[in-house]
């Protein structure tokens, strides 16, 4: 998957949230994008998954303008910082869940499901509520829930943002070893630079709606 932001801008009324902003990103990493609160990345990401509208630029992916692909042939998963899971479905069921509104088979919605409750360490915990489960375990199920489709492109919104200090930690071990497991193409948006860092193949560092700097971690780090 390729993606190219052109010239992408957004205003809520007279705040520019985002200005200008270009870029484009490669098959397979995982791209941090970094920037204090405020600063414009939840809007950038809203905008890349096509839920929301650029008032100026487009988006691409692999060439076709993402406003003209229906929602569910984006190939987009998203993670967002406070779980989002259904409440009144068990484990299995959320991650089921983009499956089911694809009219998936009942034997290929198992067979799926299993493979995702093995690849995020969930298994056993099929039949859980999502009040049965830690902040980290819930996560997970997020993740296993955007993954279940197979897109090509995972947006994280700082998915880790709600989980204490330990638990975070650990979390961004087993991501790191998740995506290149299944090799993915990732945008992981937080503020907090030392997670960047130790995430990040690549970074993006966004402020006041304006993309300052991409590069490595280790070249924007090293930079004068
Ligand atoms: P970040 O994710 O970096 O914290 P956001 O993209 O959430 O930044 O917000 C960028 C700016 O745009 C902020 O000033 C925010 O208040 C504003 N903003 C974001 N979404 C909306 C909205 N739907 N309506 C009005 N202002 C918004
Ligand atoms: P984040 O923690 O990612 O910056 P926010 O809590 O700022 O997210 O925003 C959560 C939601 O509220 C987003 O959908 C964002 O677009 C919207 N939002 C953010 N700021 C405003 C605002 N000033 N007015 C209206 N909606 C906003």
């Amino acid at each position: 998957m390729h993606i190219e932001v052109r010239s992408v801008s957004k205003s809520f009324g007279n705040h520019q949230a985002v200005s200008d902003v270009s870029f484009s990103i490669n098959r397979g990493k995982l791209i941090g994008l970094l920037g204090p609160s405020g600063g414009g990345k939840s809007t950038l990401l809203r905008i890349l998954a096509g839920l929301e509208s650029p008032d100026k630029g487009d988006i691409y992916i692999n060439g076709k303008r993402v406003n003209d692909i229906a929602p569910q042939h984006r190939g987009i998963g998203f993670v967002f910082q406070n779980y989002a899971l259904f409440k009144h479905m068990n484990v299995f069921d959320n991650i089921a869940f983009g499956l089911t509104i694809r009219k998936a088979g009942k034997a290929q919605i198992k067979e799926r499901v299993n493979e995702l409750l093995d690849l995020t360490g969930l298994r056993g915990f099929e039949h859980r509520y999502p009040h049965e489960l830690s902040g980290g375990q819930r996560q997970r199920v997020a993740f296993a829930r955007a993954l279940a489709p197979k897109p090509d492109l995972l947006l994280l919104d700082e998915p880790f943002a709600a989980i204490d200090a330990k638990v975070r930690k650990e979390l961004r071990t087993w991501l790191k070893q998740l995506i290149s497991t299944i090799g993915i193409t990732s945008i992981f948006v937080t503020h907090d630079q030392d997670e960047a860092v130790e995430v990040a193949d690549e970074m993006l560092i966004v402020q006041q709606g304006k993309l300052e700097q991409q590069g490595s971690p280790v070249s924007i780090y090293t930079d004068p």
